[in-house]
């Protein structure tokens, strides 16, 4: 009789995929025994981190912080992130990454017989998230190819018609992650309007501060209108703070009760908490940042048509590029000069590269390499 533990795990959980990170430039280093790699594969900031956020960690970094545990209820940044926003604290929800907030939303409101709805070609996090809980993941298709603006990006109208009596949840990327697509106002504001009552709407807003568009939404706005509505942000892209694990979500105070009883007591850690109070006062890293990303992306748009690359327009850190049916092989190319990319063979994009956006010189080094690996235009 066949009596392995694996056959005793939850189905849900037998039937994951696990999550595939970007290979961290250490390990690369160590498996090719070289220097100097770069990495734009995990959408961090090339500028590093914000500066008023190291000096905190800095003073801050004594034995006694070490030895406490933390302000399970993260007093001090949920008061920040409140007035900043002009939200109440009891609106915010902190995690472990905003990872940890989907991960909160998922067990608060899906399980066994209910769904959550998300488009093709969203964040791998959603289905991860969504069956780890036991409740089925329905993926409704994305734009096409051919979408003048969009292409491969959420298409909103096929996922209300996926919503049915047992979907609790839908998750909106906005901007998506891989694709860069992003929804203006008008376009969400109707999709949010149809969703019934009973489903939570995630609108998952990791790249918010990257995005420069008059008609990108102050989604926040809606809140009150909208008591199924949670949104979702991080300090682990235009902050630069991946590593430290932070992120939060905003959303009526009673969804904000539900989600704390499912969290764990400790789930940001004082470093986090201190380093992400004091990022979110530095609007000088911010613009920084915002401003060398704007000109990463017109560099590699550039790129794109002078090589005559396909590209997926993106308002977010990342260009997603198609370089064709050996898109692995040009992966694996790039990885022996050093350069760590996004394979999304695992998004069913086999052609495509998912390239963060880096410094000048860097975004250069990847151009200059992927031009000499990219057989024919795409
Ligand atoms: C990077 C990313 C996140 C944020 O991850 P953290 O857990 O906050 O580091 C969330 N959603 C999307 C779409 C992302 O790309």
């Amino acid at each position: 009789m066949d009596d392995k533990i694996w056959r005793y795990a939850m189905k849900g959980v037998r039937d994951l995929q696990p999550y595939i990170p970007g290979k961290p430039i250490e390990t690369l280093e160590r498996e090719l025994g070289i220097r100097d790699s770069l990495k734009l594969a995990s959408n961090e900031n090339p500028l590093g981190a914000s500066p008023q956020a190291l000096e905190a960690l800095q003073t801050a970094l004594t034995p006694t912080m070490l030895a406490l545990y933390p302000d399970g209820n993260g007093f001090m940044l949920k008061q920040a992130i409140a007035d900043k926003l002009k939200v109440t604290p009891e609106q915010i929800t902190l995690g472990n990454g905003s990872n940890d907030v989907l991960d909160l939303i998922a067990r608060t409101f899906l399980g066994d017989r209910r769904d959550a709805v998300f488009s093709q070609y969203a964040f791998a996090v959603y289905p991860l998230v969504t069956k780890a809980v036991g409740a089925k993941a329905h993926i409704s298709r994305a734009h096409p190819a051919s979408h003048p603006t969009a292409p491969y990006g959420h298409d909103l109208h096929a996922m209300l018609q996926q919503i049915r009596g047992y979907t609790h949840v839908v998750f909106i990327a906005n901007p998506n992650n891989p694709t860069g697509t992003w929804l203006d106002a008008e376009t969400l504001d109707y999709f949010i309007s149809r969703v019934p009552k009973h489903t939570v709407i995630v609108i998952d807003e990791a790249y918010f501060e990257y995005v420069a568009h008059a008609d990108y939404p102050n989604t926040l706005q809606w809140l009150e209108r909208y008591p199924n509505l949670v949104v979702t942000r991080t300090f682990s892209k235009i902050y630069g703070l991946a590593s430290l694990r932070v992120g939060y979500a905003v959303s009526s105070p009673e969804i904000a009760d539900l989600l704390n009883r499912v969290r764990q007591p400790f789930n940001v850690n004082s470093f986090a908490l201190l380093a992400a109070s004091a990022a979110l006062h530095d609007d000088t890293f911010v613009s920084q940042s915002c401003r060398s990303n704007q000109a990463g992306l017109k560099q590699w748009e550039q790129a794109c048509q002078t090589y005559q690359w396909f590209y997926i327009p993106s308002v977010a850190n990342f260009i997603t590029v198609k370089v064709g049916e050996n898109a692995d092989a040009i992966y694996q190319q790039l990885l022996q000069q050093g350069i760590i990319v996004r394979p999304l063979a695992n998004y069913q994009m086999n052609e495509f590269l998912r390239i963060s956006i880096g410094t000048q010189e860097q975004n250069q080094r990847c151009i200059d390499a992927l031009s000499q690996l990219v057989q024919k235009p795409c």
